[in-house]
């Protein structure tokens, strides 16, 4: 059988080092679950648009103004970017140049507010994102940030939400500039709504960071913050299935803006073969079949929750209502830190990664919880039952974890799963003819 290989890598057989380990990437993508939260498998027309010669060009600019010539194709593509992020999100205005989610944050702080100014967003340990105001990021070092989390585990799960009284409370103590919404390890719904209310009692703007609900968004399947917010960034590669990337969507009266802070204020030359995969990835989420994808996501989260409700597993807020479920490890085991499970669930062929869960006794590097998602197997076609699967499966792992029969056995029981829902059954474009790169 000749195995689909990634697009390009036939002009790779010169270079056989990077071939084999391209190779050797895929067949782990193929033969593995893939269950981190902010990953997806992207279509073979997003591989070859990123793979494309738009990489030699630079672009400098934005189309009709761009400081470099020969840009009559990459502004066509850039456009046509920026018009499908407009449309899908029903936005007034799209700037698809943004790097990555990071890159688009901070472009927006550099749009909206000025150095030192207060901006009030989630904590990391709760769920936020580095980008919003952790110490170690340019974000915490640059601005004042003030923290809210979420309210305090309850029996009945329905603890561990964001905490708005806290956030108003916040508000109107500190004045922010800015109020941000926004979450990387958050299970449930994110209402854009009261955060608007709460900005404008306070006259702060408001800031979604969509990074993760992204696709859902897209798809209706989250409450759109488009329209709610006055900036709303996100990643092009979670649950919106593009390539690695990020966009901003906002109003027309801070089009300007945001265009001036991300060139020239944070970027050189964009990533005009990286747009042309963006472009690619808009027109895929505004098709009906996306939709039905972004359903089966969360329908998926719900049965793996579920599943790992019943081997014993504490789900932080109870549940889920997204893509992602977070798990509390110490119901299950109270020796056990994420950072093990992790590593022992790496080992029986399961991708996910150790997460803090809200007040983690425990610090970021080791956590007491595991954070799960289903964007990139709902990709590959699994369902309710695999997920089901799946949640026995880690729980297997995890409570034998000292047992390597075990382990491998779990191992073999994932490498048969996968061989039902590859996410590259067909040759990608570009594959060689079977034998050039050699055996691997
Ligand atoms: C993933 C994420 C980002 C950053 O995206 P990168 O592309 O990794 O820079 C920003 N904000 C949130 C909430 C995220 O989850």
């Amino acid at each position: 059988m000749t195995e689909p290989i990634p697009p390009g890598t036939d002009a790779l057989a010169g270079d056989p080092e990077v071939a084999a380990l391209l190779a050797a990437e895929l067949d782990r993508q193929r033969t593995t679950v893939q269950l981190i939260a902010s990953e997806n498998f992207t279509s073979p027309a997003v591989l070859a648009a990123s793979a494309s010669v738009l990489t030699n060009k630079y672009s400098e600019g934005y189309p009709g103004r761009r400081y470099y010539g020969g840009n009559v194709y990459a502004d066509q593509v850039e456009d046509l970017a920026r018009h499908r992020a407009a449309s899908l999100f029903g936005a007034e205005h799209a700037n698809v140049q943004p790097h990555s989610g990071a890159s688009a944050n901070l472009a927006a702080y550099l749009a909206l507010v000025e150095p030192g100014d207060t901006i009030l967003a989630m904590r990391l340990d709760q769920g936020g994102h580095l980008t919003h105001g952790s110490p170690v990021s340019i974000t915490g070092k640059t601005y004042r940030f003030v923290s809210y989390g979420v309210t305090p585990a309850a029996e009945d799960g329905s603890g561990e939400r964001i905490d708005l009284d806290h956030v108003r409370d916040l508000a109107r103590a500190e004045r922010p500039r800015l109020i941000v919404a926004g979450t990387t390890a958050y299970s449930r719904i994110i209402d854009p709504r009261p955060f608007r209310e709460i900005a404008d009692e306070v006259g702060a703007r408001f800031m979604f960071d969509a990074a993760h609900p992204a696709g859902l968004i897209a798809a209706g399947v989250h409450p759109s913050p488009v329209g709610v917010a006055d900036v709303v960034t996100l990643t092009t590669h979670k649950t919106l299935r593009g390539p690695r990337g990020g966009a901003i969507l906002c109003r027309e009266e801070l089009a300007k803006a945001i265009d001036g802070a991300v060139f020239p204020g944070l970027q050189g030359g964009p990533l005009e073969h990286v747009i042309a995969a963006k472009a690619v990835a808009f027109g895929e989420a505004a098709r009906p079949e996306f939709k039905a994808y972004a359903g089966q996501i969360l329908r998926n989260a719900v049965a793996l929750a579920a599943s790992l409700a019943g081997e014993g597993f504490r789900l932080v807020a109870g549940g889920t209502e997204n893509h992602t479920v977070l798990v509390d490890l110490r119901a299950f085991d109270p020796e056990l830190t994420g950072k093990q499970a992790q590593e022992v669930l790496d080992r029986a062929g399961i991708t996910c990664n150790r997460n803090q869960i809200p007040d983690d006794p425990r610090s970021p590097f080791v956590t007491s919880g595991l954070r799960l998602g289903t964007p990139a197997e709902t990709t590959a076609g699994m369902g309710e039952a695999e997920m089901g699967e799946i949640g026995s499966l880690i729980a297997r792992v995890l409570s034998s974890r000292d047992d390597e029969a075990a382990i491998a056995e779990v191992r073999e029981q994932v490498r048969t799963l996968c061989a039902k829902f590859d996410p590259y059954p067909a040759p990608l474009p570009g594959a060689p003819v079977a034998g050039t790169l050699g055996s691997r």
